[in-house]
């Protein structure tokens, strides 16, 4: 590469950087700015473990409306109309720990088959609030908690909120309805639905996505953006990605093999093929070609005898640079002697070997604990929290 050519490559570089950092930080910001909760910072966990709600937990509770109500077994899903698998359950699961955690927002999601299986005949509405009232969901001073309700047969569904949000939230719960759980259900997949859907929902509460709550403004950003681009379908990966990958493989092959001036003399050089190159390198250089770690390119000047050995490294390669002789022929190999649990840290050995100099090393590293889970994992009644009615619901 001339140093004309490496301005180039630096310049669209610096430009795509510069852009991926905009875009991330834009994205950040606009979500910072928003999702400011109603009431205060999260309670501590053990305020909450003495909170009474033990009756909840009943198979069935009295609707005090008329009919029954279905009591709970967990805190985060009951999935009675068995519309999730375990690993989805479990992900939502982590998704409102995780919420718990942060805010002390208390959400669950509920499936049923039918709201006549409680003797209930009519809208969702009244059944969704007196269920919210008799769980107790969300914490009883800030009333932030919030019911997903999914009733399969009557294909109708509500989000309930506490009665600490104010009538802006209705709208705003209507959205997270409409575009995040009601596409997929019109389809009939409903653990999509409820996965997009609980995700968006969360979003819409905080501003940020369920993963994000720890990192920086960029990387909320780009989350946001990703997840805004998988909404749009795969699709969009092929029309975008595609032809973006092969312009810069295009690219870096018309910069590796176009015709380049001798520095000596000016005249342009030619590239020697694979085979005559191999005469001009030295063992290393060979070694690293066949181990595919390192390409090399040889080019000569006819007029001048001027010699260019070009190199380019293969990123992908397992092989590493060698501290002894340089080359790119160092093995790594990585050995657990004993895994990290949550109160004790780990071992394990990684063993160095160059195929080059037999350059051989060990070296004992530490594993990190494994993090302990999280302090609304162990939750097992709700904070007897109320609602007043407020929410949306929809239909398919
Ligand atoms: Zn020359
Ligand atoms: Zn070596």
């Amino acid at each position: 590469m001339t140093r004309y050519d490496l301005k180039i490559a630096g310049l669209i570089a610096a430009l795509v950087v510069v852009i991926g950092l905009a875009l991330g930080y834009g994205a950040g910001l606009m979500l910072g700015g928003r999702g400011d909760l109603p009431g205060a910072p999260p309670e501590t966990p053990a305020a909450f473990a003495a909170a009474p709600a033990e009756e909840g937990t009943a198979d069935r509770l009295a609707n005090p409306a008329g009919g029954t109500l279905p009591g709970y077994h967990d805190v985060y899903v009951n999935d009675y109309a068995g519309l999730l698998d375990p690993a989805a359950e479990q992900r939502l699961r982590d998704e409102m720990i995780e919420l718990y955690d942060h805010t002390g927002i208390e959400m669950t999601v509920l499936t049923i088959d039918s709201l006549s299986d409680y003797h209930h005949f009519g809208p969702i509405e009244p059944f969704a609030t007196a269920l919210f009232n008799a769980w107790g969901i969300g914490n009883a001073g800030r009333n932030d908690g919030v019911l997903v309700l999914v009733s399969l047969f009557d294909r109708r569904m509500r989000i309930e909120i506490g009665a600490g949000y104010d009538a802006a939230w209705d709208d705003r719960m209507q959205r997270v309805i409409d575009e995040g759980f009601l596409p997929d259900f019109r389809d009939d997949r409903y653990q999509a639905g409820i996965e997009t859907g609980v995700r968006e929902t969360i979003f819409e509460l905080t501003g940020r996505y369920p993963g994000t709550y720890d990192t920086g403004l960029l990387r909320q950003g780009w989350s946001w953006i990703f997840w805004q681009l998988s909404g749009l379908g795969g699709w969009l990966w092929a029309v975008v990605a595609v032809p973006l990958a092969a312009t810069a493989l295009a690219l870096r092959r018309y910069l590796r093999l176009r015709p380049r001036p001798c520095s000596n003399c000016g005249s342009l050089m030619h590239r020697l093929g694979e085979a005559a190159d191999d005469a001009h390198l030295d063992g290393g250089q060979r070694l690293e070609e066949f181990l595919k770690s390192v390409d090399y390119d040889v080019w000569a000047c006819d007029s001048c005898g001027q010699m260019d050995i070009h190199r380019y490294r293969n990123w992908f390669s397992a092989f590493g640079a060698c501290p002894k002789c340089g080359y790119h022929t160092l093995k790594t190999q990585t050995e657990v002697l004993v895994s990290a649990t949550t109160s004790s840290t780990g071992k394990k050995r990684l063993t160095y070997d160059c195929r080059n100099c037999g350059y051989h090393d060990t070296e004992l590293r530490t594993i990190p604990k494994v993090s302990k889970s999280s302090s609304g994992s162990g939750r097992s009644s709700f904070g007897g929290g109320s609602s007043s009615g407020g929410g949306a619901s929809g239909s398919w």
